[in-house]
C-alpha cells in the first residue's frame, strides 16, 4: 500500500504524492497530511495551467519546499534560477526582497509573492537614502550590498553579493575599484565576519537579521552539554562569537555541503530551523538536534497562501523601471563573478586578520 493511503486519501492522491510523503513524513501528522497532499496537487495543477514555476528558498518548510518548489536552494542559487528560468509566472516562496531580485533579473515575467508581509529585519535596517548619505560620507569607495536588500538599496549598489561570495565579492571589488577598504552593508555581522578573513578593509551597517543575531555563546554551551559529539555549524550572519565557538561557520549552501561530505552522526544548524528539516530527507544517517529557531517571515509562506496566489494571479511584485536598471546590474554583476572555487568557509578561530571594521 502506498503510505499516505490510510490517511483517508484517495488512492490516486496518495500515489500522486507519494514521493513527497518520503521526504516530509518526520515533519507532519497523519492528521495534516491529507490537506497538505491535497493542496500540493492543486498547486502542482495550477502551475502548470499558468505556466509557473516556484522558487523556494531553504527556509521553507518542507511541506512547501518538497512539495512544490520547482527550484529549491539559498538566495544565490535562487537569483541565478530567476534570471534563466523559462515560464511566464514566478511565484517567490520566500521573502519580499527576494521577489523583488527575481522581478529586476526577470522583468518580463510576472512575479508573484503568496504573502506582501513576508518582510526581512535587515532588508527593512536601510533605505536607498541611507546609501547616498554612506556615499556621500566614503566617496570613491565601492559599495556591496547583501542581496537581502531592497530594490531602491540595490540601485545604489556597485554590486551585490550573498554570504556564499561575501568574501570573494570583497576582494574583488577592493581590486578593480584600487582600494584598500569598501563598503560592506547592511548585515553588520556578516561584515564582522567577512573582515575576518580579508585583508580588506570594512565600512558596515548595524543593520541585522532578528534569527541569526538570538543565538548566544551560552546556547552553544547548552548544546553542546545536552548532546556531547555534536558539531555546531553557524550561518555567518550570528555574531562572530558565535562563529568562533562553532566547529564550522559558511552559507546555507556551504553548510548543507558540510553535512552531506562530513556525515556526522549529530550536528546543530545554527540557523533557520527549517533548514535542517529539508535537508533531513537527503541524509537520513545525520541526527539533527538543537533548537527551532524559525523566521517569521518566510513562515509566512503557507500551502495555502501559495495556492490562492496562483488562482487568483495574487500579489504581483513591480520595481520602477529606472530602479530595476540600476539594481540589475549590480545583481548582474555579482552573478557574471566566477563561482567561488568551494563553498564559502568562515574560519573565525584561525582568522588572520585583526577584524577592522568601521560601523556607520
Ligand atoms: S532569516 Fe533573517 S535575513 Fe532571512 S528573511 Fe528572516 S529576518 Fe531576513
Amino acid at each position: 500500500m502506498v503510505m499516505g493511503a490510510a490517511f483517508g486519501l484517495t488512492k490516486e492522491l496518495a500515489e500522486e504524492t507519494a514521493a513527497v510523503w518520503e521526504k516530509v513524513k518526520d515533519h507532519t501528522t497523519p492528521m495534516e497530511w491529507p490537506v497538505q497532499a491535497a493542496l500540493i496537487s492543486e498547486i502542482n495543477a495550477l502551475k502548470k495551467e499558468r505556466n509557473a514555476v516556484i522558487l523556494a528558498h531553504n527556509y521553507m518548510t518542507p511541506d512547501i519546499f518538497h512539495g512544490v518548489g520547482d527550484f529549491v536552494g539559498d538566495s544565490l542559487a535562487l537569483a541565478k534560477e530567476a534570471a534563466k528560468v523559462d515560464a511566464k509566472v514566478i511565484v517567490q516562496a520566500g521573502v519580499h526582497f527576494m521577489a523583488e531580485t527575481s522581478k529586476i533579473l526577470s522583468p518580463e515575467k510576472t512575479v508573484l509573492i503568496p504573502d506582501l508581509r513576508a518582510g526581512c529585519s535587515l532588508a527593512s535596517s536601510i533605505t536607498g537614502a541611507d546609501v547616498r548619505l554612506i556615499k556621500e560620507r566614503h566617496p570613491g569607495l565601492p559599495v556591496i550590498t547583501y542581496v537581502n536588500t531592497t530594490a531602491d538599496v540595490k540601485a545604489e549598489t556597485d554590486i551585490c553579493c550573498t554570504s556564499a561570495n561575501a568574501v570573494q565579492v570583497v576582494e574583488w571589488a577592493a581590486k578593480e575599484w584600487g582600494v584598500d577598504k569598501v563598503i560592506l552593508i547592511p548585515d553588520e555581522y556578516l561584515a564582522r565576519n567577512v573582515a575576518a578573513q580579508t585583508s580588506v578593509g570594512i565600512i558596515a551597517w548595524a543593520g541585522h537579521c532578528e534569527v541569526h543575531k538570538r543565538f548566544t555563546t551560552q546556547d552553544i554551551a547548552d548544546m553542546r552539554a545536552a548532546w556531547p559529539g555534536a558539531e555546531v555549524l553557524a550561518h555567518p550572519e550570528c555574531p562572530e562569537e558565535i562563529l568562533q565557538a562553532a566547529d564550522f561557520a559558511g552559507s546555507t549552501a556551504a553548510m548543507i555541503s558540510y553535512v552531506e561530505k562530513n556525515r556526522p552522526k549529530k550536528v546543530v544548524l545554527i540557523t533557520e530551523c527549517s533548514m535542517a528539516s529539508n535537508i533531513k530527507g537527503d541524509v537520513p544517517e545525520v541526527e539533527f538536534v538543537g533548537p527551532c529557531n524559525m523566521c517569521p517571515h518566510m513562515k509566512r509562506i503557507t500551502l495555502e497562501n501559495i495556492r490562492d496566489c496562483l488562482l487568483h494571479m495574487q500579489f504581483e511584485v513591480t520595481v520602477e523601471p529606472e530602479m530595476q536598471e540600476k539594481a540589475r546590474a549590480a545583481v548582474q554583476r555579482m552573478i557574471d563573478l566566477p563561482p567561488p572555487s568551494k563553498p564559502a568557509r568562515y574560519d573565525l578561530v584561525r582568522a588572520k586578520h585583526s577584524v577592522a571594521v568601521e560601523l556607520i
